[in-house]
């Protein structure tokens, strides 16, 4: 008997909390583009690499300060400076 009543309270606390995979599946739809691929949030300062790639200003510029490529192609970016602002993103 009391082995029962304790599946039946397991099985109403889940681990997961539901919320979880519509918050996930809406970044994808919609938000994919804003979304850093070096720390997955929301882009903060977006800065274009000139590669074409979009990142968080501080995530570029501590990615390229441990090597100097885009995290995303590889593609070679000498400088900080060849970063730029991207007002699109705002
Ligand atoms: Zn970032
Ligand atoms: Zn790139």
């Amino acid at each position: 008997m009391s082995s029962n009543r304790q599946a039946a309270t397991r099985r109403r606390k889940r681990p997961q909390p539901p919320i979880y995979n519509g918050v996930y599946n809406s970044y994808e739809d919609k938000n994919n583009d804003f979304v850093c691929p070096i720390c997955f949030e929301m882009i903060e300062e977006a800065h274009m690499t000139k590669c074409g790639h979009t990142f968080c200003f501080k995530c570029i510029t501590r990615s390229l300060e441990e090597s100097n490529r885009c995290p995303k192609c590889n593609f070679v970016i000498e400088k900080t400076d060849q970063i730029f602002p991207n007002f699109l993103c705002k």
